[in-house]
């Protein structure tokens, strides 16, 4: 081995790092060139990192056309496969469909695009569907943001994910009317008039109010005061779950309650809206979801949910929890972030300092990269920041972050 054999290697390998990332990083380098050339730490490694650095530097600064008309010079080794997501043994080989259920109150993070990649991978593997489902049933605290709805769907396309239908739970409310209807009609679900102090209280001893034990046909008519006459506060609908549950707030939680809002998408037209164990477990069933990937945060309202399927007799969706992905800084929330926008320090959703899909699109960021980060980082449980030096070795335009 010569030092000349290891300069060529590093060449070659500069080339098409540079040419598949926009910028070649010493890094990738060194690793591609001990598989080809095994003798190579015989250089000892200061030496070799020299090499590569300058090779680096060289080949950083030559145009783009020039790179491409050097690397038809080489051969490269074949990609090997890629190590992807973790095979579901449950599969058993039916199509699998996911959803991803974001909230238009804002753009797309990069903490949600790891959950949407995630869905949309598995869909792909499994030759099933991928949904997008918003989540705008709360107009009074999640106001919907008219064109978050659209510019969510732009950043999932731009990610590359295949979209098989787009549906808003605002919607959905006749369908979850339905259910409500049927659940009263069947004795698993109840209006509930006490004050909001005695239900926390009652929740919390594990006793039941007088609401759960009512006549049927009481029940209806209460519901439908509900629909009608009683005011915002006045009255929640309740699946009867378990109030000797171990966990207080699985204890016959709340399906629906009265907001008065107005709502950008249905305006006035609907007064009761569903929570989102609610919604989101009825939609799940209707639309043949058969797994649901989420954030670690909703672990809960997985055992929540199972009492809904106990009640419909229906099949809970196989679920995956995962780690959320985080980000360092200031604009870490969505309220920092519409805080900045507000304050001009932000020219908008996709500055390219706000850790949104299109802040980092408008950063130089790939799709590709971000995708490729995701899947390499998996589905653990445990949270993480996000690796800024390690997504940028997955590729990124320039560096101006
Ligand atoms: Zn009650």
């Amino acid at each position: 081995m010569s030092e000349e054999e290891v300069i060529k290697s590093a060449r070659k390998f500069a080339v098409k790092n540079a040419l598949d990332y926009g910028k070649a990083r010493p890094d990738n380098v060194i690793n591609k060139l001990f598989v080809e050339v095994k003798s190579a730490k015989e250089l000892g490694i200061s030496r070799i990192k020299e090499i590569v650095e300058e090779v680096v530097g060289e080949v950083n600064a030559m145009p783009v056309d020039q790179l491409r008309k050097e690397a038809e010079s080489y051969t490269y080794p074949e990609r090997p496969e890629r190590v992807g997501l973790p095979k579901l043994d449950w599969a058993d080989g039916v199509a699998i469909n996911t959803r991803f259920a974001p909230n238009p109150s804002g753009f797309l993070h990069i903490g949600h695009a790891k959950v949407a990649l995630l869905c949309d991978e598995y869909a792909k593997m499994y030759s099933g569907s991928f949904y997008v489902r918003f989540e705008d049933t709360d107009p009074k605290t999640k106001p919907p943001i008219p064109e978050a709805y659209k510019a969510i769907i732009d950043d999932l396309n731009w990610l590359g994910c295949s979209i098989s239908g787009v549906f808003r739970q605002s919607e959905r409310m006749e369908l979850y009317y339905l259910y409500a209807k049927r659940l009263i009609d069947e004795g698993s679900a109840y209006v509930c008039t006490c004050e909001q102090e005695t239900m926390k209280k009652n929740r919390e001893e594990g006793t039941e109010c007088a609401c759960r034990n009512r006549a049927d046909d009481d029940n209806i008519r209460e519901w439908e005061a509900m629909l009608s006459t009683y005011g915002e506060g006045e009255a929640v609908l309740r699946l009867k779950t378990d109030m000797k549950h171990p966990n207080p707030s699985v204890r016959d939680w709340v399906m629906m309650r009265i907001i008065d809002a107005e709502h950008p998408i249905t305006k006035n037209k609907y007064r009761v809206w569903p929570l989102y164990n609610f919604a989101s477990a009825v939609d799940d069933h209707e639309m043949k979801i058969s797994l649901v990937i989420r954030g670690i945060e909703h672990e809960v309202n997985g055992v929540k949910q199972s009492f809904f399927y106990k009640a419909i007799g229906a099949k809970q969706p196989h679920t995956i929890e995962v780690g959320v992905l985080k980000v360092r800084g200031t604009l870490a929330h969505k309220s920092d972030i519409i805080k900045a926008i507000k304050s001009g320090e932000l020219s908008g959703w996709d500055d390219p300092r706000t850790p949104t899909v299109a802040g980092f699109r408008n950063n130089g960021f790939k799709a590709a990269a971000i995708r490729e980060y995701v899947i390499s980082s998996g589905i653990g449980k445990n949270p993480s920041y996000l690796d800024l030096a390690k997504l940028t070795a997955f590729g990124r335009k320039q560096e101006k972050w």
